[in-house]
């Protein structure tokens, strides 16, 4: 009897990420580094074969290796270069620590602060995804398992910036988006603080991105959005929304602080920091009279 020699073909293993039903991004996957269910979410990392690692949190990309500078290069930066001195700083989400990388390369920050809800997010990416979870061990850095919005309306700590890195508003992220939650941000921070938080897609997300611009100009005086282009997050053009009651983002920027900071980027520069506060036409007609005018 003969054996058969046909080889066995490659499995063909995609993991379709589908947003709002009715657009999918399909990543072709190599292996699965880690499964697991914790009582928030599923949280998966594989590696893929374009991307890197990547870190899903229920069937949704959060980071990829590829294009994870991108997003957390400007999230943080933006804001870290606008302030004068940033000393203390709270990070709410962002488990995966590319957030908190880019912040304690600033040599004013002191403290950094990450509230993250769910361990097994951050037990997975310390594990599998060194190159943002490495700088958890930093001593700058503080890590605590807890919810971000029970935590602002506790604390009494004051910080010079706070940074909502959160995944998108379903679940525990849900009030992160919402206006009780700004409220107890907007008293946590110190004089002159800032907030930024992940402001979803410029294309499919108007509706929120509307409602998050209400919400924070009911409570500073000072309010923006910007943009910023990746290949991991559905639709590429994704935003941020930026508030205070004394620094604005372009005014206030001194931008030879960015060079004289020596810091390397892969994406956010002096340039981008200025042109990301420059929206496409669309986007300011479906923001309307929620986005206020950039200063002359
Ligand atoms: N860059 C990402 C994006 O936009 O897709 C965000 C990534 S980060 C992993 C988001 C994290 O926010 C998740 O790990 C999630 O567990 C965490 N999160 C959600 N709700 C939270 C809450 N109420 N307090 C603290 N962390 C929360």
């Amino acid at each position: 009897m003969s054996s058969d020699t046909t080889p066995t073909p490659e499995l063909d293993l995609w993991v379709e990420e589908r947003h709002r039903d009715i657009v999918g991004a399909r990543f072709k996957v190599l292996r699965t580094l880690f499964s697991g269910t914790s009582e928030y979410q599923k949280v998966d990392v594989v590696e893929s074969a374009g991307f890197g690692k990547m870190l899903f949190n229920d069937g949704l990309a959060m980071v990829s290796e590829r294009d994870e500078f991108v997003y957390h290069e400007m999230i943080a930066h933006v804001p870290l270069f606008t302030h004068p001195e940033p000393k203390r700083v709270l990070v709410i989400g962002g488990g995966d620590g590319g957030t908190v990388r880019e912040v304690i390369k600033h040599p004013s920050v002191e403290h950094c602060h990450l509230v993250e809800i769910d361990e097994m997010v951050v037990n997975a990416c310390r594990e599998h995804i060194p190159l943002t979870s490495a700088c958890l061990n930093d001593k700058k850095v503080q890590v605590t398992i807890g919810d971000g919005v029970k935590f602002v309306a506790e604390t009494k700590e004051k910080f010079d910036l706070i940074i909502v890195d959160s995944t998108d508003p379903i679940g525990p992220a849900a009030p992160l988006f919402g206006k009780e939650f700004y409220q107890n941000v907007h008293s946590c921070l110190a004089d002159g603080g800032i907030v930024v938080s992940q402001g979803e897609s410029v294309y499919y997300e108007q509706e929120m991105q509307r409602s998050l611009l209400s919400i924070l100009n009911n409570e500073f005086s000072i309010t923006r959005l910007f943009n910023y282009s990746n290949l991991t997050y559905p639709g590429g053009l994704w935003s941020f929304v930026y508030a205070s009651d004394k620094r604005c983002p372009l005014a206030d920027f001194d931008e030879s602080r960015v060079a004289a900071s020596g810091i390397e980027f892969q994406y956010y520069n002096e340039y981008i920091h200025r042109a990301a506060f420059m929206l496409p036409e669309f986007q300011r007609k479906a923001l309307g009279s929620t986005l206020k005018p950039l200063p002359k």
